[in-house]
């Protein structure tokens, strides 16, 4: 028969799945020797056949009257005892914390009658007494029934204010008396029944109500926001209740080992006296510095620390705790390895390997990229103390400075000018995408981190905090209010997406000092975080099998790629070479009529092609560097077919037809595609245009030539894009080896494996190539059949709700279906060719989770845009020392 119940002496941390996590560690806690109050846990199995059947599985109801019996033994009380009863907490406590996302229930185990043996318990504490019995009534009312909060809370300002305190503990025992009779009513007024007088059935309510609340709404949300499976469940806590509210010798607090914030060592904690754990953090009162209760209780302060120290070394990291003291005597009631901000997970890493606790490996999984791409961004300076008015969720990182506006259109006006624009809505949708695209930043007032703004902004790398509800967006006119302050359009406001700050006008931004680092400008010795980040990414550089290289297509990215580590190009997109003033030539080129004319203009575009590679393999001296030939179809390059149509209109009808501009018009509506993405691009084009590749890989060649006469070292790799047969591939590949040849170059060649039929074909297409590089992107879009500018902000939104995708498949990749054919293509192209070259160049090269993926894949690299390379080389050293990272949720 399945066990549903454990006792805090059967369980450990280990049995977090089964115990939760604040199960599992009150139980590591008691088996350490530590003062835990006797308690047992329900399991997640149990609450998974509650939720399944909507009843408790059989077999339960018995095995907690036998925990319950060994509690009473161990606390020398029983439930129900009029004259001296036991009580206990009913606690939530899911494997990952979801912190105020379930419920909690304390003091169960008062009734009419067991009120009077509580006060006599305590030396005739009554107004102790019936203040926690109205804590009880509230509480149970609130999560069991869901009798609405604000009504007890109006009970009880009523009878402060009668009383003429603002204050809790201005009302004496005979006044919580009379509230208890107030609770009582407004539970029976909204439950139809009396407030329950049998201990155990109050017990068993409670259960079924935390089981209940793993299905509330916020909770839901909260799992679906941060990527927590749906199916676990939560374990049920029931806990010996131990009183902070006894008097000024109680009190209750929380503490962490070291500062979470910075990572450095010390006591960090706030204690409150005389109060139960709820006051804490409901903020009713304020807290003292931990430190204060060393002058208050130097015996529980001192035990306490140690007891600190001890966990500390336990769990070989930082953690965090909850603790009651009741009259003298400490109790600890939860810990945790705890949360921490990024800056500080790298510098308790090194710390941690300085105390010699845990080695450099390890250190990799206390840290991630995600962490490390957050202290890239810059960053607001607070010194001015700016007003922050708002705060929701911080939904897609980075600083934002600008001018509010309301919707897309105006957002696109005002920015044509250069000036910086935050848009705000209360939700987006997918017509607000151009003012997405013209603003520095994005503020909305509904949704979370799966909605259209959240999803849409982290897509394009824009800064975005959605949620901030205490903003009431008015966009008739023009203006939101949020806490009193009224902001209207064109009025400055500064949004911070790592934190979900909102700040009224411009705050100042700074640099990040580990970006500074990377950029050479600050050395690891001036700044205790980027000596941090030094140490753990040489580390990860010591252990890393995959190479990291860079998306590039100019001096200056490839320079600063490297400075951040790149070991070379892995994608040059040759196409953005053809942009800007030299889109003249590229239209001479679309409209020769004859081969003299295309001829001409490829000989024009020769040069300057040259100069650009020249300036790459400068920057990329003794590295290797990878040109993929024009890949998007050549249309693109012409003017929109509307904009074209009107101009040659009106032109005509004043009377001036301008020949070039007709002429353009021609060709763009010849070269009308119905879906580009499936068109006439990459080497379909290289195949039906004479002399556009061969211009190409001439200047690939002239420019290695120019370079090694300046003594730079050039490792030219030539890749072709959207093969899908190896006959395309031999095609290109043989009339670039013949040129090479006679240019005396030596280069690679290989391809691009972004078409699912290449995948499929790849150990024929492996004949024709040096190396392989998966255009993620595009296999993505073609192995879904979707494309991603239509459906990211048509349907994405929708799909995460409905759980269809975890995460958007173009931020990591579907290891599934487009990861399977990553996984065919390397397993069949590496059995042709045993030294198959084999990288990823699209943007799930600098994605954590598909770093992971392409590391167990067996690829040789992973290329990423030059910011993402510190992040990508973290995560490829991770890959090698835990299958599985740090779980920081
Ligand atoms: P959460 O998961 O929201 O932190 P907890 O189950 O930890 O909820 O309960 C919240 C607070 O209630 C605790 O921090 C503690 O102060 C108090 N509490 C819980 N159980 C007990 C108990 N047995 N005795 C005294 N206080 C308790
Ligand atoms: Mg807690
Ligand atoms: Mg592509």
């Amino acid at each position: 028969m399945t066990k549903y119940v454990y006792d805090f002496a059967e369980g450990s941390k280990e049995l977090k799945d089964l115990l939760g996590g604040k199960g599992g560690n009150l139980a590591e806690m008691a088996n350490l020797g530590l003062p835990v109050p006797p308690g047992f846990t329900v399991t997640t199995d149990a609450c998974r056949a509650y939720l399944r059947t909507g009843d408790e599985p059989f077999g339960l109801a018995d095995e907690i009257d036998l925990h319950l019996e060994r509690l009473e033994r161990q606390a020398g009380r029983r439930l129900g005892d009029t004259a001296d009863p036991l009580l206990v907490s009913v606690r939530s406590g899911a494997k990952f914390s979801m912190p105020g996302m379930m419920e909690t229930i304390l003091n169960v185990g008062l009734t009419d009658t067991t009120v009077i043996g509580l006060a006599g318990q305590t030396g005739g504490d009554e107004r102790f007494a019936w203040d926690s019995y109205r804590r009880l009534i509230q509480m149970f009312g609130r999560t069991v029934c869901d009798v609405p909060g604000e009504q007890f809370d109006r009970a009880l300002d009523a009878a402060k204010a009668a009383k003429g305190t603002t204050d809790d503990l201005g009302l004496d025992a005979d006044d919580l008396r009379a509230l208890v009779t107030t609770y009582k009513e407004i539970f029976t007024a909204h439950t139809g029944r009396a407030f329950p007088q049998d201990p155990r059935d109050q017990l068993d309510q409670s259960i079924r109500a935390v089981f209940s609340s793993w299905n509330a709404e916020r909770a839901v949300l909260y799992r679906r926001q941060e990527h927590i499976p749906t199916d676990l469940g939560t374990a049920v806590n029931i806990v010996a209740m131990v009183f902070g509210n006894l008097g000024p010798d109680s009190g209750t607090g929380v503490a962490f080992t070291r500062d979470p914030a910075t990572g450095a060592p010390g006591v960090y904690g706030d204690y409150l006296a005389n109060a139960q754990g709820e006051d804490v953090v409901a903020g009713i009162r304020n807290t003292m510095p931990l430190q204060d209760l060393a002058g208050l209780d130097r015996r529980s302060y001192d035990e306490l620390l140690a007891i600190m120290a001890r966990l500390e070394a336990h769990y070989r990291d930082l953690c965090d705790i909850e603790f009651t003291i009741e009259r003298g005597k400490l109790w600890m009631l939860q810990t945790r390895v705890g949360k921490r901000t990024a800056a500080a997970a790298f510098v308790i890493a090194t710390q941690l390997i300085d105390d010699g606790v845990i080695d450099a490996d390890e250190a990799l999984t206390r840290v991630t990229g995600a962490q490390l791409a957050q202290l890239m961004f810059p960053a607001f300076n607070l010194a001015g103390r700016p007003e922050r008015i708002a705060a929701g969720i911080a939904a897609s990182p980075g600083a934002a400075v600008g001018a509010v506006v309301f919707d897309a259109r105006r957002a696109a006006e005002v920015a044509a000018d250069g000036t910086a624009v935050i848009l705000v809505r209360r939700e987006t949708n997918p017509d607000d995408l151009p003012g997405m695209i013209a603003a520095q930043g994005i503020l909305t007032s509904r949704g979370g981190k799966t909605s259209h703004a959240a999803v849409v902004a982290r897509g394009m790398g824009k800064t975005c905090v959605c949620g901030a509800d205490g903003i009431d967006v008015d966009v008739h006119q023009r203006r939101f209010t949020v806490d009193g302050h009224v902001v209207s359009e064109g009025d400055v406001i500064s949004i911070d997406g790592t934190t979900g700050s909102v700040y009224l006008g411009a705050v100042p931004v700074q640099p990040s000092p580990v970006v500074r680092y990377f950029e050479g400008t600050l050395t690891p010795g001036a700044d205790p975080l980027v000596a941090a980040v030094d140490r753990i990414l040489g580390h990860a550089d010591k252990v890393r099998r995959l190479a990291v290289r860079a998306n590039a297509d100019t001096y200056d990215d490839a320079a600063r790629a490297r400075r951040f580590g790149a070991q070379g190009i892995g994608l040059c997109r040759t196409e953005h070479m053809f942009l800007g003033e030299r889109r003249p030539l590229v239209e001479r080129l679309i409209l020769a009529r004859t081969d003299k004319e295309r001829d001409a203009a490829l000989a024009d575009l020769l040069p300057l092609q040259r100069a650009d590679f020249v300036q790459l393999f400068q920057a990329m001296n003794g590295l290797p560097v990878t040109i993929r030939l024009i890949d998007p179809p050549l249309h693109e390059f012409l003017p929109p077919l509307d904009e074209l149509s009107v101009k040659v209109a009106l032109a005509e009808s004043r009377g001036e037809p301008d020949g070039h501009d007709r002429a353009l018009l021609d060709a763009v509506q010849r070269m009308h595609e119905e879906n580009p993405m499936l068109g006439l691009r990459g080497v379909r084009l290289g195949l039906v245009v004479p002399g556009l590749f061969a211009m190409q890989i001439r200047a690939v060649a002239e420019a290695t030539l120019a370079c090694r006469e300046q003594g730079v070292t050039v490792l030219p790799e030539i890749m072709v894009p959207l093969v899908g047969a190896v006959q395309e591939l031999e095609a290109v590949r043989e009339e670039a080896l013949q040129l090479l040849r006679t240019l005396g170059v030596d280069a690679r060649i290989g391809t691009m494996i972004e078409v699912p039929r290449a995948a499929l074909t790849a150990g024929e297409i492996a004949r024709a190539a040096d190396f392989f590089s998966f255009g993620t992107n595009d296999l993505t879009q073609m192995g879904w059949g979707f494309s991603r500018d239509d459906v990211e902000g048509a349907f994405f939104t929708r799909y995460l709700e409905l759980g269809i995708f975890g995460v958007s498949p173009f931020e990591s990749i579907d290891r599934d279906g487009v990861g399977r054919l990553v996984r065919i293509a390397v397993d069949e192209g590496r059995r042709t060719r045993p030294d198959l070259h084999i990288g990823v160049c699209g943007e799930h090269g600098g994605d954590p989770e598909s770093i992971h993926f392409f590391h167990d894949a067996g690829l040789d690299y992973v290329s990423c845009s030059p910011f993402r390379v510190p992040v990508a080389r973290l995560e490829a050293g991770r890959s090698t020392v835990a299958a599985t990272g740090s779980d920081t949720r």
